[in-house]
């Protein structure tokens, strides 16, 4: 047996307020004044100057303002990458995310495609990836997804929506400041929040669960409760704990695997562009059958924040289309292997697996 050896995020600070600790942060890792650091940000912030004005810019430092409607593409990574080249004049000091995981992603794609050549569509798999990428900072501004810890970037291509998992890939800094997530509509919260609940259950009910992912998809776990379901927290502890459950959930996956909502839900993001957070909620409300426990808390968390999910949005797809959607799902292999065990493809059968699309 050979086992994994992972890298890890080396540094991150946690704390309301620690954003305002970023020049701090960053003005040791300046290389010179001609090598900037160009701040990704979500443009939900772009005329929010609580946020804004405390993005310390200095030099040729500049902040690229960025929708999160879709989900990141290859072709934007190497959109960026080329304008990133054409106007700074020498390769940057830095690449920093500021925003969920859409920002995230892109700014770890963005740091790795900048040292590495060709096109972003040829590093999606795994370690595929040569040149360490240039320092990339990630600070959450909503919780959930745990791609501020994940070793990987999940990108939409011409043919997959895949990630670059590589030991590159990691952020060499995260800064967790819950106050940054204060504003999220409570839809979006409900709904990337539940990707970090997922993560839990698919980690802890997979084949491929082992002590270290246990451990820390059982803290997640009980942090989840704790904020979906129990009564007894302030707005501030809410968003602290979230923002450590994510944080965990993503640790539980990177030594296991998610499972079948995962697996379901990258197919409806390929064929309908669903967001991720709320693909996965749309198909594990119909997945009792595999994670029966999980799924009944899921419907009491989904009822008592009042959260209503689209119905139906399978409904008028053509078979063509759902082939498209089965083939991508059936492609994730590890994770239907995580799901259901080495048996998997006798379980999960094409047609057993438009049975469930066709009641969503
Ligand atoms: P997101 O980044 O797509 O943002 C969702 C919405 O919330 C957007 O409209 C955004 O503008 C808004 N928003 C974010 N912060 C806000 C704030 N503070 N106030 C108000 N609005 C705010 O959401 P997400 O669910 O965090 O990320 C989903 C993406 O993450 C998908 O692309 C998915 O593939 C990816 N993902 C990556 C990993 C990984 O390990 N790399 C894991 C899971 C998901
Ligand atoms: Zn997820």
């Amino acid at each position: 047996m050979s086992y994994k050896n992972f890298p890890m995020v080396p540094r991150v600070i946690f704390g309301r307020g620690s954003f305002n600790q970023l020049n701090d942060i960053l003005e040791p890792k300046r290389l010179n004044s001609k090598a900037p650091f160009i701040f990704l940000v979500d443009d939900v912030f772009k005329n929010n100057a609580w946020l804004t004005s405390r993005i310390p810019l200095a030099y040729d430092d500049k902040i690229i303002y960025i929708s999160a409607a879709e989900e990141p593409k290859t072709s934007q990574v190497d959109e960026l990458v080329e304008d990133i080249i054409l106007t700074t004049k020498e390769r940057p000091s830095g690449i920093i995310g500021i925003g969920g995981g859409t920002l995230l992603d892109l700014a770890k794609a963005v740091s790795i495609m900048l040292t590495n050549e060709g096109e972003t569509k040829d590093y999606q798999g795994w370690d595929l990836v040569k040149n360490e990428a240039i320092y990339h900072v990630g600070i959450p501004t909503i919780s959930g997804t745990g791609a501020e810890v994940s070793r990987t970037t999940v990108l939409t291509g011409p043919e997959k929506k895949l990630g670059i998992n590589s030991d590159y890939t990691p952020f060499d800094q995260v800064v967790l400041d819950s106050e940054l997530t204060k504003d999220v509509p409570k839809e979006q919260w409900f709904y990337t929040g539940m990707d970090c609940y997922i993560h839990c259950i698919e980690s802890l009910e997979g084949s491929y669960l082992n002590a270290f992912s246990q451990s820390y998809g059982e803290k997640a776990f009980d942090l989840c409760h704790e904020i979906f379901l129990d009564n007894n927290l302030s707005d501030q502890e809410s968003q602290e704990k979230l923002m450590m459950a994510s944080w965990h959930g993503g640790m539980s996956i990177a030594y296991s695997q998610v499972g079948v909502a995962h697996a379901m839900s990258y197919g409806l993001a390929y064929l309908l562009g669903t967001k991720h957070g709320i693909g996965n909620c749309i198909v594990f409300d119909h997945l009792e059958e595999f994670y029966p426990e999980g799924v009944k808390l899921f419907k009491e968390m989904k009822a008592k924040h009042n959260v209503e999910l689209p119905q139906g949005i399978c409904a008028s797809l053509s078979d063509a289309e759902f082939d498209i959607m089965i083939n991508v799902s059936l492609g994730m292999a590890p994770l239907w292997e995580n799901a259901l065990g080495k048996n998997w493809k006798s379980i999960m059968t094409p047609k057993k697996l438009k049975s469930l699309y066709q009641k969503m």
